[in-house]
This record gives C-alpha cells, structure tokens and sequence, in this order.
C-alpha cells in the first residue's frame, strides 16, 4: 500500500471506508475462517455469535476468542492465529455463494476515485493481508491506496487517530479531521469517527437497523447508498464539492 493519492495529490477531504457490511459482505467468509481457525488454536467450536464481534478488529477478536476459553492469549499467540486465520479466509471467500458488494459501491467508488478534490481510503478492523484478500475478490482493491488496519490497534477507536496520523503525514501536516468523513455499518465505526471529529455517515447495509445506528447520532445514516444521487447529495452539502454521478 503506496499510502499516497495518485489521482489527487492533495485531497480537500477524504472519505474513509468500513469493509464488511459497508462495502462489501463476505456471504460470511471472514466469520468461517475466524470459527475454524478458533477450532484449531482452541479445540472448540465457538460459534462467533456468542461474542459481540461486530465492528471489532480482527486482532481483538481473536483475543476475544481465547478469551471465551478463559485463556489470555500471548502476541506470539495473535500473530500466529491471524496468519492461520489469513489462509483460511484465502479458501473461505472463493467458496462463499453469496458474498456480494452493497448497493451503489461499485459506480461510487470510481467517482471519488476521479473526482479531483476527493480522495478515499480504508478505515477497517481488518488486517491488511485480509481487507486485501476480500477486496481483491470484488476487484475493488485497486481504489484504495491508503488505509488505517488492525495490525495497528487492537481497538477501533485507535484506528481513527492513526488514520488522522496518516493522512497527516501523507497528505499534509495540518489536515483538519473535520475533513474525514468515517463510512460504516456498526455504532463502532460511528463512535470511533467521532473519536477524532470526522465527518460520520452509517449505512444500514450490516447487521445494525438504521435506527440502532441513527442513536450513535452520525452526520447522516442511510439504509444503503443507492440511489447514489442521494448520498452525493449529502457530500455536496457537507463538502462543497460537487460530484457529478
Ligand atoms: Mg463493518
């Protein structure tokens, strides 16, 4: 990952985007591959409904996993589980019917991707090897040169200020987090958009109904981004920038 814009150099704001049930969902292969490797290192099955892995890093959820078991895992143990897990996600996503990108992603992301004061990035619970491996799958990969990943934070609301780090040092010192704007599906995302003073819009395309994230209070909430008229709507209002779809 370049960590830079090719497109635009130096972006008015950027958009930051969840993965699962944001952008894409894996017809549940992120959460096979967690069960089995859970299997593996554990020797039990833990169904992952049982913890309230929704908008956790990946890191914290395997945590969380041997947890369950009442065991404290070393780093040793949450690296070796990750790189376990990476494989097994390789397989899972190619044997996943009904894995699917959300409604409007597919002509959204080419638009910012264009649009001359627009950049985007990732702002994901995800280890980057697995963010790449699900995006890869859709063919979207390629519209995300930079991103904040769970190699970096154990927690979500770490992810935020290490995006603003990174943009800080990429783009421009003193870009104003107001002009970040956190795309996601789960009150995390939400709350750790808020955790930095970004720009917040949740979409109800995950497992959270409008209403549940229209009380973690975001800048604005959709119950999907099509027709993308109306979410460029929203963006030209708070952004000042028009985006012709
Ligand atoms: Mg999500």
């Amino acid at each position: 990952m370049t960590q830079t814009f090719a497109n635009t150099p130096s972006p008015r704001y950027i958009l930051l985007w969840d993965i699962d049930g944001t952008l894409i969902s894996g017809g549940g292969a992120g959460e096979r591959a967690l069960e089995k490797t859970g299997q593996e290192f554990l020797h039990q099955h833990i169904p992952l409904h049982s913890i309230d892995y929704h908008g956790r890093t990946d890191r914290r959820i395997s945590r969380m996993l041997f947890e369950h078991t009442g065991r404290q895992p070393t780093e040793d143990q949450v690296a070796a589980f990750a790189s376990r897990y990476l494989e097994k996600l390789r397989h899972e996503i190619t044997v996943s019917p009904e894995a699917h990108v959300k409604p409007g992603i597919r002509k959204i992301l080419p638009l910012i991707d264009q649009h001359p004061k627009l950049a985007q990035g990732l702002l994901t619970g995800n280890l980057p090897e697995g963010a790449r491996i699900k995006l890869e799958h859709f063919d979207l990969w390629a519209f995300f040169p930079f991103g904040a990943f769970a190699d970096h934070a154990e927690e979500r609301n770490e992810l935020a200020p290490h995006a603003l780090r990174l943009t800080r040092q990429h783009i421009s010192p003193d870009f104003p987090p107001e002009r970040l704007i956190v795309i996601g599906d789960t009150p995390h995302d939400i709350t750790c958009g808020k955790h930095i003073r970004a720009l917040t819009v949740a979409v109800a395309t995950g497992h959270y109904s409008l209403r549940q994230l229209q009380e973690a209070t975001p800048d604005a909430a959709f119950s999907n981004l099509e027709p993308i008229s109306i979410f460029f709507d929203w963006l030209t209002q708070h952004t000042g920038t028009r985006i012709v779809s």
